[in-house]
């Protein structure tokens, strides 16, 4: 027992895992109260791009502390909300024309479900039919689990999640099938598709081809449904590029932003919306008003983090070192491939993923937890999905920081696999 009385997220406290104290964080490395240094392997769960404590963003913060902290965002605006709204217009697709803030990338993806309904409805055609892809994961309000895939985490709310039309992820062959019924949901009236593009990252870092993202934005323009990509973990270069969507030639119709758009400093979110999607939202009637926010919309301090992080993409080269861990992350994981007991060695961009069993999935249930263990023992921060290990690190990771991470991840291949 712990004398803590700190719920944790995503932990049972009943199995007494121990509980590391963080003290200090500086590019790809944590340091611990016990004086361990630790390799931040997931960047943070994902959110750290460049690397924690970035000098630029670090300045950005405490300058805005200084001067203004906090103003409601209802009718009032600021000048770090209006330098991250142009700055997006700069790299963002240029389609994308108005941006919406908030706190975290549940609530992106909460905003994008209701402005596709506010859509719908403010042009007298209610639809409110969401198509969602298998196994994805889109936050966990109860909204954003209602368009995630439905299990273990979220069977208590199972009665409460609203209906969606799911179809299957397009696995390798079964690609036509994905797009099938894809068809087949938008033509009964789907109001919008919510898709994490090019990989699906909570499910299982399951990775499927962007002509099948090409094609499924297609469908869904012919069907006048909306597309709404969910690159919460997919931006900010995770899968090579500033957007996943790029890779397929895909516009969406709303885009959800967070984890790196503050360069994993500090929480913030936006999504952000076509024209049409603000026209058919722009009235004289207050009915037709966008009804949604947070007490701290657009808060000053996590905007000025993210305008420091777009002044980051701007003028440095960024894709550089983005391609560089890229390459690196190819070459280490086609070396594991190797090693007895890894399956499904697979990579995209700056993520590389495996799974670890002994061929028969017969250790599925507690592997994670072992695995997790086996890492900690290493002072790596590695937290697997289950038996899928992941390495997601911040793009300032050296070398001899990742071939660490890679030894561990084959030793424990070989020792688990061997049981
Ligand atoms: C992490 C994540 C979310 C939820 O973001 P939070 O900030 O944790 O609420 C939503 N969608 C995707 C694809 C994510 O990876």
């Amino acid at each position: 027992m712990t004398s803590s009385s700190i719920w944790h997220p995503f932990t049972q406290h009943g199995l007494e895992e121990p509980i590391p104290l963080v003290t200090g964080a500086k590019g790809a490395v944590l340091t611990t109260a016990d004086g361990r240094e630790v390799i931040d392997a997931i960047s943070s769960w994902w959110v750290t791009t460049h690397g924690h404590g970035h000098p630029r963003i670090v300045q950005a913060i405490a300058e805005q502390a200084q001067r203004l902290d906090q103003i409601i965002f209802a009718g009032w605006t600021h000048e770090p909300a209006e330098d991250v709204a142009r700055g997006l217009r700069q790299i963002m697709p240029a389609r994308l024309t108005r941006v919406f803030f908030s706190d975290s990338g549940s609530t992106s993806v909460e905003v994008a479900l209701k402005m596709a309904l506010g859509f719908w409805l403010n042009r007298s055609e209610p639809r409110h039919r969401i198509v969602v892809m298998e196994h994805s994961y889109h936050g966990d309000t109860i909204g954003a689990m209602s368009v995630g895939a439905r299990g273990a985490f979220n069977r208590a709310y199972e009665p409460l999640l609203f209906d969606v039309a799911t179809i299957p992820f397009p696995s390798a062959g079964n690609e036509q099938a994905t797009l099938d019924a894809l068809e087949a949901a938008c033509r009964e009236d789907a109001a919008a598709l919510i898709v994490e593009p090019l990989i699906l990252g909570a499910g299982g870092m399951l990775i499927y081809p962007a002509w099948v993202l090409s094609e499924m934005a297609r469908i869904c323009a012919r069907h006048d449904v909306l597309f709404i990509a969910d690159e919460v973990m997919t931006a900010w270069g995770r899968t090579g590029t500033l957007l996943a969507c790029e890779q397929a030639q895909v516009v969406p119709d709303i885009l959800c932003l967070s984890k790196g758009l503050t360069g994993g400093s500090i929480p913030l979110a936006l999504t952000m919306a076509s024209e049409a999607i603000w026209d058919a939202h722009y009235s004289q009637d207050r009915a037709h008003t966008f009804f949604h926010s947070s007490s701290y919309t657009a808060n000053p301090i996590a905007c000025a983090a993210a305008a420091a992080n777009l002044a980051i993409w701007r003028e440095e080269p960024v894709l550089e070192r983005v391609a560089r861990l890229a390459h690196e992350q190819r070459c280490q994981i086609e070396r594991l491939a190797s090693v007895p007991g890894v399956h499904h060695p697979r990579v995209i961009g700056t993520i590389a993923a495996c799974e670890i069993d002994d061929g028969e999935g017969a250790y599925l249930s507690d592997l994670g937890p072992r695995l997790l263990a086996f890492f900690r023992e290493r002072d790596l921060l590695l937290r697997p999905l289950g038996n899928t290990v992941y390495v997601m690190p911040p793009y300032c990771i050296e070398q001899p920081q990742i071939e660490r991470i890679y030894e561990a991840i084959a030793r424990a291949a070989r020792a688990f696999s061997a049981i």
